[in-house]
């Protein structure tokens, strides 16, 4: 039974007076699927229980952090121990060595690690370091892809911009955004022509290795090692953004997965478990730049927070296991193959798209393969699902243009009971 929405309607009728639109980030409102957003009083596995009393099999995880699900038993072991040490001491701690350590030993093209505290800081520090280094401005960057929000980085960005429809926001100076350049995400021919005409003033290419922010679509086979061909031909970097991949779609990230080697990675989500944390990283030439060793100014008060570096540390730990990829895999593909067949049942022509356990339904009979393709979804009809599978006890992103997460927590029962609710939903829709 569903108890309804009047408790989460309350608290955001309070919350509206005291935060822009109720939510401390803009992708948490439900405005793209006009609604109101539930509140959380807490998280258990793959469920979600809202300050109604109703329960939900989540499929956001934080928005990809949680990939063995909420409170997982040896995370928050860890965490009540670091607890009794401190919180922060703005000194250096071994368990910062520890997490960057395992980062070094999970992606072959990094040597060195600066932890920060959130994927923007990361992205943010990553291009300063790239222009600091190759003494260059320009970058390129593709529509669709969001890598946090500088101003120089929020230009045809997707996730929260994209959904809102200001991709490109107000308050980013002109000859801030003169830098950026926007290529088709994709599509190599363009980023060829771009190098061809500009190519000795590009600092870095930032890329999503699969865009996750425009709901999701997988790299064409030869962009990411197009990409690394051109970079390396002009002397420029390849930034790879792991923010949402890294150690979701293989251990060691996308680029482990499409074997590419870039020079710089960003990283952010599961590296802190759960807590904010946030990495840039790279060869050991290009991170000597970084202050104190090198002159490219970034710090952070709170980086290398203890509470934090202690969650991230005990995710990996876990998803060092064998055979936890696989998992992540059959859970997924289970409940692909299920959504396949409920769309198909009813009617429904979607487009699936998946890499692993992020994944997306998106509402269109075409490919989808880059910005202009997604947003010829029709996203009228996926706020009616999502509304039909929130009411159903299923909890996705408030948007077409955002991934879906498994995690490690999802039972095959809840699995299949998400399939139950799309089989039922799909059937509405039609
Ligand atoms: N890069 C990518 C690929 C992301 O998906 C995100 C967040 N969804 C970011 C950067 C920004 O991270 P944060 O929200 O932690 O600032």
């Amino acid at each position: 039974m569903h108890n309804g929405f009047t408790k989460s309607a309350q608290l955001f009728t309070e919350a509206v007076n005291y935060i822009p639109g109720g939510v401390n980030s803009p992708v948490r409102a439900f405005q793209a699927v006009g609604g109101k957003p539930v509140f959380i009083a807490k998280g258990e596995g793959a469920l979600l229980t809202d300050v109604d009393g109703n329960t939900y099999i989540d499929y956001v995880g934080s928005w990809g952090p949680l990939v063995l699900g909420h409170r997982h038993p040896e995370v928050v072991k860890a965490l009540h121990n670091c607890l009794e040490k401190g919180t922060s001491f703005g000194a250096p701690t071994e368990l910062e060595t520890l997490l960057a350590k395992m980062i070094v030993e999970a992606m072959p093209s990094v040597d060195m690690v600066r932890l920060v505290n959130s994927g923007t800081e990361a992205t943010m520090s990553a291009i300063r370091l790239a222009r600091g280094y190759t003494r260059r401005n320009k970058i390129i960057k593709f529509a669709g892809c969001y890598h946090g929000h500088a101003d120089f980085l929020l230009i045809q960005a997707g996730s929260g911009a994209l959904t809102l429809g200001v991709p490109t926001s107000p308050g980013v100076p002109a000859s801030t955004a003169e830098h950026t350049i926007i290529a088709p995400y994709n599509d190599l021919d363009i980023v060829q022509e771009i190098f061809r005409r500009a190519g000795e003033d590009i600092a870095a290419i930032i890329v999503e290795p699969v865009a996750g922010n425009m709901g999701v679509v997988p790299p064409a086979p030869g962009f990411l090692a197009g990409l690394r061909e051109l970079t390396a031909q002009y002397g420029s970097l390849l930034i790879i953004d792991e923010v949402m991949t890294g150690f979701r779609v293989a251990y060691g990230g996308a680029q482990v997965l499409y074997d590419v080697e870039p020079d710089l990675t960003t990283l952010g989500k599961i590296i802190g478990g759960g807590l904010p944390v946030g990495a840039y990283a790279g060869k050991k030439e290009i991170m000597y730049a970084v202050a104190p060793a090198g002159p490219v100014y970034q710090a952070g008060t709170l980086s290398g927070n203890p509470l934090a570096v202690t969650a991230g540390i005990a995710t990996l730990q876990l998803l060092r296991r064998p055979g936890v990829y696989e998992t992540l895999e059959q859970k997924s593909a289970r409940l692909e193959q299920g959504l396949r067949q409920a769309a198909a049942e009813a009617g429904l022509e979607l487009t699936f798209n998946r890499v692993g356990s992020m994944f997306c339904t998106f509402f269109t009979n075409q490919p989808v393969t880059d910005y202009d393709s997604a947003t010829r979804s029709d996203t009228k009809q996926f706020a009616r699902f999502f509304a039909g599978m929130l009411q159903k006890g299923v909890y996705l992103a408030p948007s077409q243009f955002e991934a879906a997460f498994m995690s490690l927590a999802h039972s095959d029962e809840q699995i299949d009971q998400t399939i139950k609710a799309a089989r039922a939903v799909f059937k509405e829709l039609v």
